[in-house]
C-alpha cells in the first residue's frame, strides 16, 4: 500500500465570506471553489438522464449551428467551388443523424445493461468524448457540471459493467484520492485486506497516470470526485479498463470524503468474478 499525505497549507483567504479549512489543499479542478458549502451536501447522485438530455440537445445545437454557419458563408464558399456548400450540408446532416442514432444505441445499452456497442464506440472511447458537451449544455441551463460529470459516469459505469472481463486479484489496482475520511479509507483498506488487492492513494492525476504505467494493470477500480473522474476517465480508460466510483463530499471539495464501500466491494468482486 502506498500512502501519500497531504501537507498543511496556509488558509487561502481571510474574508469572513470565503472559509477554507487550513488543511484542506484543493485539486486543481475545483480553483474556482468560493468556500460555499456545495449543493445537496456534496451528494450529486442522480440516474444518467442528465447526461442523455444535455448531450442530445449538445448535438442537435451542434449541427443547427453549424447548417447555419455553412448558410451564412454559402456564397463565399461556393466561390472555391460550386457545389462545396451542398456537400457540407449534407455532411452535416450525416453527422446529426449518425450521432443520434449513436446516443440512441448507448441509451438502449443503458436500459437493457446490454453490451450494444464495441468499447471503443461506447464507455472506452466516443462516450468520454461527449462528457465535456454535456456539461456545458447542463450548464447553458444552469446545471452545475458535477450533476452531468455523475450522471456520466452512472451511464459510463452501467455499461462497462455490461462487458465480461474477469482478472486476478494481483492484476486489479484500486486507485483512491487522498481526500478520504478516515471512515472511508478504513473502508477501502478492509476491502483491499480481504480481497489481496493492491490500492494506492493518489495524489494528484499525474501520479495516478504513472501508476497505472509502472504497475500494469489489467483493470482498475477508481475512487474520485466527479470532475476528477471525468478527467481521470479521459487520461486512462482507453488503455485500461476502468470502473469508476464518485463520493460525496459534505464538507466541500478535497476534504473529508465519503463514499458507498458496497459498490466498492460490488467493482471489485466484478472485476475478480466472485
Ligand atoms: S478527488 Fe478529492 S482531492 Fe481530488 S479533486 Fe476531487 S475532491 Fe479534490
Amino acid at each position: 500500500m502506498h500512502v501519500s499525505m497531504a501537507s498543511t497549507v496556509p488558509p487561502r483567504d481571510t474574508s469572513p465570506l470565503i472559509k477554507i479549512e487550513t488543511d484542506r489543499r484543493l485539486g486543481h479542478e475545483w480553483d474556482e471553489w468560493d468556500g460555499a458549502p456545495l449543493p445537496n451536501g456534496g451528494d450529486f447522485s442522480t440516474t444518467g438522464t442528465r447526461y442523455f438530455v444535455f448531450t442530445a440537445i449538445g448535438l442537435v445545437l451542434v449541427s443547427a449551428l453549424s447548417l447555419v454557419a455553412v448558410f451564412l458563408l454559402a456564397p463565399r464558399i461556393a466561390t472555391i467551388t460550386d457545389w462545396l456548400p451542398a456537400a457540407l450540408y449534407w455532411g452535416i446532416a450525416t453527422f446529426a443523424v449518425l450521432s443520434l442514432s449513436w446516443l440512441g444505441l448507448i441509451g438502449a445499452a443503458y436500459l437493457t445493461g446490454r453490451a450494444i456497442l464495441p468499447e471503443r464506440l461506447a464507455e472506452r472511447g466516443l462516450l468520454l468524448k461527449t462528457v465535456y458537451l454535456a456539461w456545458r449544455v447542463g450548464e447553458l441551463f444552469g446545471v452545475q457540471r458535477d450533476w452531468t460529470d455523475h450522471a456520466a459516469v452512472v451511464v459510463y459505469d452501467r455499461l462497462a459493467l455490461a462487458r465480461t472481463r474477469t482478472v486476478s486479484s494481483n492484476e486489479l489496482l484500486i486507485l483512491i484520492p487522498r481526500c478520504l475520511s478516515r471512515t472511508a479509507l478504513d473502508g477501502v483498506l478492509d476491502i483491499a485486506r480481504r480481497y489481496d488487492v493492491a490500492a494506492f492513494v493518489a495524489t494528484r492525476g499525474q501520479l495516478a497516470r504513472r501508476v497505472i504505467r509502472e504497475r500494469r494493470p489489467r483493470a482498475v477500480v477508481a475512487v474520485a470526485c466527479e470532475r476528477d473522474m471525468i478527467t481521470g476517465l479521459h487520461d486512462v480508460a482507453g488503455r485500461v479498463p476502468v470502473l469508476g466510483l464518485t463520493m460525496q463530499l459534505p464538507n466541500g471539495p478535497c476534504k473529508d470524503a465519503a463514499l458507498d464501500i458496497g459498490k466498492m466491494e460490488e467493482f471489485v468482486k466484478k472485476y475478480l468474478g466472485k
